[in-house]
Formats: C-alpha cells, structure tokens, sequence
C-alpha cells in the first residue's frame, strides 16, 4: 500500500506542488496549513507514514510540532523531514535537536525532495525487522553475528564499543544522527559520558576504518550521517 506522507506547509502553492509530485511518485499525500491541525492529524487513528514539516508555520513552530511528535509514545516513531528555509531565524541544527530526521533547505528540487523521502522510509522499513546476518556496503563488511569489520577485503579490529557505533551508524544510514541520539544508542546515556565523547570514539572509528571512513560524513554543529549508498554524500 502506498505510503501516507502528510505535508505540513502554509504556502498554499509549495504544498500542492509537493502534493501533486508525491502522488506521481505513487505516495499518498495529504496536506494541512497549521501545527495544530498536523498534530490533530499525526494523533488520529490513521497517522501518516512520514511528516514533511515546515519549520514556519503560522501557529506553532515546526521544531515544537516534532518535539511534541518525539515525546508521544504513539508518535515517537514516525519519520519527520523538515522544510527549512536559508532566512529563517530558527538555526536548522533546533530541528536535529528536537528530532527531525533530515531537512531540505528551501529552495529545494522535488526529485531531491522525493529521493531523501524513500531513504527515510526505507531506514524506518529496514529498522523494524531482524537484522541480517550480515552486510555489504562499498568496501566495507559488517558480521553483525561475529561482531567483524572488514575493509577491502582486510579485517579490521574495533572494541565493542565501537562496533556498536558503527552498527548504529550503519543501521540508520541516510540519516542525520546528533551526537544525542548516539549517545543513547550506543552509550545508553551513561551518565559521565558528554557529547564530546561521541566525537573523540567517531575519530577513533574512522581512523581504523581508513579509506571506508568516508562513508561517515560529518554535518558541523549537528551530528553525523552515513551515507545511504556507497559514493553518495547526502549534501545535495
Ligand atoms: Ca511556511
């Protein structure tokens, strides 16, 4: 069944725009003009698959739309994609904080648009399974049973602590992922552990990662992202 992708924009033009192009994509799109009807609609008993969210919105910002998303149990999981703009006085770095995960800066091409809509959902489809066995990636090798890496064919040895990084990484490839959210993934939010700790173990990892370390790309002041296919950096 097609995906239900709910756009959360006031500019009248924009949203059906993006409408219309994400219904010949075969998504099934709706469109709504507030904060406070996008949560209305996220809350209902048919919630959409994925939140295009515009961070200016004429009631409620966009940033605290996704945090009130982020802390409902029934609404925690539902992929947002913020809409920012270059002028706006919101730092786009608010909306990682808050959860979003990923952004397209205004304005923005439909195709590239579309592109970062179907790696979000495939991550969230990806997320919900068993994990496999084990996994290809460019010149990178994943034995999620044995906990190896392989780079080019050689093995590389990394601490537990740093598998479970990668695997994070890894598992939620495409999207930007804040220092927090590493935290809690791979740290368990431990309490003496600090952001900082995030960037020290990621420069670690990369080092004996060698040339496969360019899969992991580094967003300043917001967090990391690995790239979704081999070779393809999310920047547009
Ligand atoms: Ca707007």
């Amino acid at each position: 069944m097609a995906e239900q992708i709910l756009i959360v924009e006031d500019e009248a033009d924009l949203a059906q725009t993006v409408a219309f192009n994400l219904e010949q994509e075969g998504f099934r799109p709706s469109v709504v003009a507030s904060g406070a009807e996008a949560l209305e609609r996220i809350r209902s008993d048919q919630p959409p698959d994925l939140v295009v969210l515009d961070l200016m919105l004429p009631d409620i910002p966009g940033t605290e739309v996704c945090r009130q998303l982020r802390q409902g149990p029934e609404t925690r999981r539902i992929p947002v994609l913020m809409l920012t703009a270059k002028t706006d006085p919101i730092d786009r770095v608010v909306g990682f904080e808050v959860g979003a995960d990923d952004y397209v800066t205004k304005p923005f091409s439909v195709r590239e648009l579309v592109l970062r809509i179907r790696a979000i959902l495939r991550r969230s489809e990806a997320g919900a399974p068993a994990e496999p066995e084990s996994l290809r990636f460019g010149i990178l090798k994943l034995d999620y049973e044995g906990h190896r890496v392989w780079v080019e064919g050689a093995e590389v040895v990394l601490t537990a602590l740093e598998f479970r990084l990668l695997k994070t990484l890894v598992h939620r490839r495409g999207r930007v992922q804040t220092r927090e959210v590493l935290l809690n993934h791979v740290w368990e939010m431990s309490g003496d552990v600090t952001t900082r700790t995030v960037d020290t173990h990621v420069r670690r990892l990369r080092k004996k990662l060698g040339a496969a370390s360019i899969y992991i790309e580094t967003l300043r002041g917001v967090g990391y992202r690995f790239q979704s296919e081999p070779g393809k950096t999310g920047e547009p």
